[in-house]
């Protein structure tokens, strides 16, 4: 096992893989829910939000 992998969760301090975790901060925590609950949003979530936000105006009628 090669500890270099190892990393230690921000949020619940469980020990994980980190290139197994499916957070998009996966350095920091063990899980997208950690990451989460640590933040308040995951990343990848605000990314979208930040994409979409242009289309849902252009979508919404000028009246
Ligand atoms: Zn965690």
């Amino acid at each position: 096992m090669n500890l270099n992998h190892i990393k230690v969760c921000a949020r619940c301090n469980l020990r994980y893989d980190w290139r197994k975790s499916p957070s998009s901060m996966k350095m920091t925590y063990c899980s997208s829910l950690c990451e989460k609950a640590d933040l308040g949003f995951t990343v990848e979530a605000l990314l979208r939000y930040e994409r979409a936000t242009p289309e849902a105006e252009a979508a919404t009628p000028a009246v």
